[in-house]
Order: structure tokens, then sequence, then C-alpha cells
């Protein structure tokens, strides 16, 4: 690979230096940047060569989650520092950034007309695949790449392409490829989703994400026990772009950590106000079920939360997600003994099933919405909300039951020995200062006492 430096200009900065790729432990070793200071070096060495290609490559390692559940993770974490430091090697020092547990982004720019990327990039990859010595361990890993070339000018912004290069190791992984260029028509984007992608990472960095708070309420006493936390993306153009839309975005891409962390922080910033207020609650924070066996991204949640467990419930969503579940039951477990509630969010809904109350360390049930909106014209909607609350109490779960719209519905989950409720009839999701008028206003148990007319209830005159 000698050669290879006489390709490509050298990005060097005058005094920078790198490791030997046997030496380092961790990233910082390696000389990493952060995305933000990235993204400035790229467009510095775009500006400098206008006339030279830029390439943005994303390498990312295949199955690194089980890699890092069999060899742990301060040694998986040393993998990616090795992998970073030979390509940063390869490529005489170009910038570097991490982009994901698994997955690593360079900027490089090279002479016009030498040897194509497409070659330079599978002897990269090459070089990736020979065994690394890690703690004195040789391991050796898969890796694919994915990239994107651009010429002159600035004209497109360095984080789409950053963007574009990781969609093309998504498409590298999809079509079983060692090295990918991001093709757009073969990307295909009926939905947007590209662009809408593109907005999500900014989205973090221009402060558009809101948390917005949805009391829930215990059903004998009308007292507020804890507020269920649910993002909301204030879009500069799209306007108000609702969960649904960018969750399952987020979950697809990876970018659904960041969001959640995020999420984890400002709920416990908003719950130091709420203490001061004087109040005692919890706030329930939704937690993709696919994020639990990412043991590093635990391990990030785990310092971000240390010593306030007892202050948060992790709402676990689409637990069909779930790859493995050792690493999710221990992580799982390791949050209770510290206080910390977990929920099973969308019970009955299909993603989150019998199975999973078998196997998760919960205290609590929600039953899906599905179940409840129709609770008092449906004949088996009663049936099965009754059974799964008895089921929930069998074993010693308190059963959530979301989506209740009137006073009907939840006059019937009382009666039926429901422990807690939330819904638009309690109160509408709402910012933290609204939250805080309603819990002083104690409105919650003005609802839950207000007599009944049960002549609407039955139907009779
Ligand atoms: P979820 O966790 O089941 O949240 C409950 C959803 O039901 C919320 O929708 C809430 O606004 C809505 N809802 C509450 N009461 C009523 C009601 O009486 N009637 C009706 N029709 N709807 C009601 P939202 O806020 O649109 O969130 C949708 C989903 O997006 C959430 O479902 C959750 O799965 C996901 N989500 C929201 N915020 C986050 C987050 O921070 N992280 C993750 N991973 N997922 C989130
Ligand atoms: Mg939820
Ligand atoms: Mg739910």
């Amino acid at each position: 690979m000698a050669d290879r430096g006489r390709t490509s200009l050298n990005l060097r900065e005058p005094g920078a230096r790198w490791r030997s790729a046997d030496q380092v432990h961790d990233l910082h070793e390696v000389g990493a940047l952060n995305r933000r200071a990235f993204l400035a070096r790229a467009d510095h060495i775009r500006r400098r060569w206008p006339e030279g290609e830029t390439a943005f490559i994303t390498i990312g390692v295949e199955r690194f989650s089980r890699i890092r559940g069999s060899i742990g993770y301060t040694l998986a974490e040393s993998v990616i520092s090795h992998l970073a430091a030979r390509a940063r090697k390869y490529f005489h020092g170009a910038p570097i950034t991490r982009l994901g547990p698994d997955m690593v982004g360079l900027a490089m720019v090279k002479s016009p007309s030498v040897e194509t990327w497409a070659n330079q990039l599978q002897g990269l990859q090459n070089v990736l695949e020979q065994p690394i010595l890690a703690e004195g361990a040789p391991i050796r890993v898969s890796v694919r790449i994915g990239y994107v070339t651009v010429t002159g000018g600035l004209s497109v912004a360095g984080g789409d392409l950053l963007n574009q290069a990781e969609i093309a190791l998504d498409q590298a992984r999809e079509t079983s490829r060692l090295v990918q260029r991001f093709s757009p028509e073969q990307y295909g984007d009926p939905l947007g989703r590209l662009s809408l992608l593109t907005d999500l990472r900014d989205s973090l960095v221009r402060n558009e994400l809101r948390l917005v708070y949805q009391p829930q309420v215990r059903c004998r006493s009308g007292e507020v026990v804890s507020a269920e936390a649910l993002m909301r993306w204030e879009h500069p153009a799209r306007g108000m772009v609702s969960p649904a839309d960018f969750i399952p975005v987020a979950e697809e891409t990876g970018m659904i950590g960041d969001l959640t962390l995020w999420a984890i922080s400002q709920a416990l910033r908003d719950l130091e106000i709420i203490s001061a207020s004087g109040r005692d609650m919890r706030i329930a924070v939704n937690f993709s079920g696919r994020l639990l066996s990412d043991q590093g991204f635990i391990e990030l949640v785990r310092d971000r939360i240390r010593g306030r467990e007892n202050q948060l419930t992790l709402e676990i969503t689409e637990s069909s997600e779930i790859e493995d579940w050792a690493i999710a039951l221990k992580s799982l477990e390791a949050f209770a003994a510290a206080g910390m509630r977990i929920s099973i969010d969308d019970y009955g809904s299909g993603l989150s099933s019998l199975a999973y109350v078998r196997q998760l360390p919960a205290h609590e049930l929600k039953i899906d919405r599905m179940f409840v909106s129709q609770l008092t014209e449906s004949y088996r909607d009663p049936l099965l909300v009754r059974s799964t609350i008895e089921l929930g109490h069998a074993l010693e779960l308190e059963v959530v039951a979301e989506g209740i719209e009137d006073v009907e519905t939840l006059a019937l989950l009382s009666m039926m020995g429901c422990d807690m409720v939330q819904g638009y009839h309690l109160a509408r999701p709402m910012k933290l200062d609204a939250l805080l008028s309603y819990l002083e206003a104690d409105r919650a148990r003005d609802i839950i006492e207000a007599p009944m007319d049960m002549t609407r209830f039955w139907g009779v005159a």
C-alpha cells in the first residue's frame, strides 16, 4: 500500500501526528474529531483543493454488537480504534469521526485521474480485515465501506454528503457488497426520507427537538404519578413533525440512540424543575427495544442517568426488535436494580407480546391504545382488557391504559381494576410549564373524582 501515498494529496496538518495502529486504545488517540469539527475540516479540505475530488467514506463493522457481546466493551472499542487508526494511516491522516457504535467516517481528497476510488477502497477494505492485535488477542472483523464523491466548490453541504455515505454503507449491507458508492437512483426515495434523515441529523444541533409531557394518573386517587415524555420536532419548514414519522426513520438509521440520549437528558433537566416546584414524580421515557442490545449505548445511558434511576421509567417500545436477549436482560436488570421502572409499552399490539412479559424484568404493562379506544363500544375489547389487567396483576405488574378519550372509558377501566390511566380525557401531551400548572391545579384529581352520569354510560333514560 506504500505507493498509495503518491496518488493522493497529503492532508496531514503540519505537526499533526497519529500513533501506530498497534498502540491505540481509544479513538481520541487516533485523533478522531466530533461530527461538527469533522465537517469543518472537510469543508476546509474542499475549499483548499477545489479541483480535487473529495470522497466521504463510511466504514462499518459487521455484527459489531455480537462482537462486543463476546469480547466485551473495552476490547471492542479498542478494535474500532485500531480500524480507525489503520484507515487514517491508509489515507495519510485524513480527518476521521465516529458516526455510530460500529461506524467511522472519513473525508479524503485525491487528485483527478489517479487510481479509482473503488480500487483504493477495496485496498482499504483489505487492510482493515487483517487481524488486529488488541490487548494481545488476534481479532478479525468484517467491514463494509460506503462512499460518495464530489468535486468543486461547497455547493453540497458536507453533512448531506456524510449522510449519503452512510446510506451507501446501508446499501452495501443490503446488497452484500464490500464497497458501495452512493447511488441516488438505487436509493429511490418515494417518501422523502433521505431529506428527512438529513434534517433529522441536524435537528439536534439546531435545537429543534422538544419534549411534551402527558400525565399518567393513578385511578384510585387521581394522583399524577408520572408523565410520559413524548418527542416533538419543530421543523423550520415542515412545521411540527410527528414522532410517528421520524422515530421509525431514526430507528432504521441508527439515529435513535442520539435522540434517546437527548430525551433522557432533557427529561432529567425537566425533572429538576419539577422537583424544585415541590413535586415528586417520575418521567417515563420511550426506549426502543433495539437499543437494549447495544452495550456501548447502554453504558452511555447509565452514565447519563447514574444516581437518578428512581426518577425514570423506561417504556420499552418495539420489543420485537431486541436482537440480543442476553445483553438486553442484563441491561434492564441493572437499571431495575438501581431503581428504574421498566414498562412494556404497546402491550398486545403485536410488537409486544406474552413472550416479552415472560422474559423482561418489567414493573408495568401498558395496554395498547387500540384496545382502549373502542372499549365502551366493542364486545371483545373489554374482555381482552380485563383479562390483561388480571394477567398483569397475577404477575405483580401494574397495568396502565393509554388512549382514554372519554369519561365512560375511564370509569370502565377503573371498575376493571386498572392501576393507571393516560389519555386525552385526562390531559393532552403538553409543555413543561403547562404540566406544572396542571399539577398545581390538581386537575387530574378533579377529573377522576367528577361524578359520572351513568345513564350516558348504560344508555338508559
Ligand atoms: P406511545 O409511546 O405509545 O405514546 C402514546 C401516543 O399516544 C402518543 O403519540 C400520545 O400523544 C398518543 N395519545 C395519548 N393519549 C391519547 C388519546 O387519548 N387518544 C389518542 N388518539 N392518542 C393519544 P405520539 O406523541 O404521536 O407518539 C407516538 C409514538 O412515537 C409513541 O407511542 C412512541 O412509540 C413514539 N415516541 C414518541 N416519543 C418518543 C421518544 O422520545 N423515543 C422513542 N423511542 N419513541 C418515541
Ligand atoms: Mg410510550
Ligand atoms: Mg404506547
